[in-house]
Parts: structure tokens; sequence; C-alpha cells
């Protein structure tokens, strides 16, 4: 054994095994080794703070064969990047339909009126930056009211729910003392509602369990006895979602 594998696993911002790379995530209380695989099929290794690199490294190879499976569906899911063109005609979805864009001679920003999207002729050099305010000021609006039933559920009198640009992920959250908040990725508001709500159902409950451990799940089918149809389904359609590119 050298002396590397008996340093802290939390002094690397990476860990490489064989042909895995993982990202170390920051150190926080936990008692048990995660394995995250992200959307974008990226490897994150969530540890206690005392884990060595030794230890880390036999837990990777014990669960070699599981995170090969994984990058395997990843694939499968992931296509070619979604890429939008700003011209007349192009689909933009919310809420699970597809409206049309249409360019027009004045205004300051996108709208959507009478089913299309309406982004000033002008704006189209930013058009992904104008679509991404839109899909921001609108769905903030949309999410905070559809949060609340969902909130309730759970027995948060409030929960806010802010929505910004978050990679790979539909949503973060983390609990705080105080109010509670939840992040979700602008790009959600694309998915139809009934996954919107497994996005938000999903984040409510990483209030009250940050890991994806059995207490976790049973939360998320407290609240939602039916996600398992939403979560595949969510996983199906998530390969066509944009993300913010375009040319
Ligand atoms: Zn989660």
């Amino acid at each position: 054994m050298t002396v590397t594998a008996l340093a802290p696993l939390h002094d690397l911002p990476e860990l490489v095994v064989d042909d895995l790379l993982f990202k170390v995530a920051p150190p926080r209380e936990r008692k048990t080794i995660e394995i995250v695989v992200e959307r974008d099929a990226s490897l994150v290794l969530k540890a206690p703070p005392a884990v060595t690199v030794e230890r880390a490294t036999r837990f990777v190879n014990a669960k070699r064969q599981w995170v090969y499976r994984k990058l395997v569906e990843k694939d499968a899911l992931s296509g070619p990047p979604i890429v939008k063109r700003f011209v007349e005609g192009e689909g933009f979805a919310y809420l699970g339909r597809s409206y049309r864009l249409t360019l027009k001679s004045e205004g300051t920003g996108v709208r959507l009126d009478r089913g299309r999207f309406h982004l000033p002729a002008d704006q189209v050099d930013q058009g992904a930056k104008a679509m991404r305010r839109w899909y921001t000021e609108v769905g903030t609006q949309w999410l905070r009211k559809r949060i609340r039933p969902w909130a309730a559920r759970l027995g948060e009198e409030s929960v806010t729910v802010e929505v910004r640009d978050l990679g790979f992920r539909w949503g973060s959250a983390r609990p705080h003392p105080g109010p509670q908040r939840i992040n979700i990725h602008w790009a959600t508001l694309q998915l139809p509602p009934s996954l919107i709500d497994y996005v938000l159902v999903h984040e409510l409950a990483h209030l009250r369990e940050l890991n994806h451990t059995p207490e976790f799940w049973s939360i998320v089918d407290r609240l939602m006895p039916n996600y398992h149809t939403q979560k595949t389904t969510l996983a199906a359609v998530g390969k066509n979602i944009w993300l913010g590119e375009g040319r």
C-alpha cells in the first residue's frame, strides 16, 4: 500500500480508478459512500470526511459492474445535444407542448402569445439567452404556484423555488434552518406538468433526506404514489430537452 492510498480522499479533486474518473464531492457529514451517475454520464463520488483513497478505491471496485451498467443506460438516453436555430418556425416546448417561433420587428423580449413564441428580430443573435430568460421568468411564477400543494403535503408552509441553469441536473435542494428553498433548472419548464411535478416532489423529498436512501424514496412515494412511472418517463424524454444550445 502506498502513502497516497492512506491519504484522505477529499485531498483529491478527482479519483481515477482504471478507466473510471470520479469527481470528488466536497466532504459532508454522511455515513456511507455513494456513486452518482449524472445525466451527462459524468461520475461523482460522495463520501464521509474520514474516508481514505484506499477505501474509496475498494468501494468503486466493488461497484464497478453497477457503474458500467448505469453508463450504458445513460448512453442509450443521451443522444446528440439538442441545438436550436432562431429562425421562423423553430419549435420550442413549454409545459409539454411545442410552439413555433416567429420573429417580429419590434418588442423588448420573448413573448408566448396566441400559440407562438415571439422573438424580436434584433435579438436573434442572443436568441438562446432571450429564451432562457423567458423560461426563467415565466417558470419562476408558474413553479411557485405549482409547488404549494406538494409542499403542503410534505408539511412545509412555504418553499421558495429559484429557477436557474443547473447544468445536467433537473433540480437541487438542501435543507436549511428557516425558510426552505429548492432550485429548478429552467429547461425543466419544457416538460409536461406531470413530470415537472415529479422533479418538484423529488427535490422536496431532499429537504427531508439529502441522499437517495430507502427513506428518501419512501418520502417520494408518500407524496406521489405513481412516481415510478414519472421517473421512467422523465429519463426517456429527458434526452429531447433543449439545454440552451443555439446556433
Ligand atoms: Zn435526488
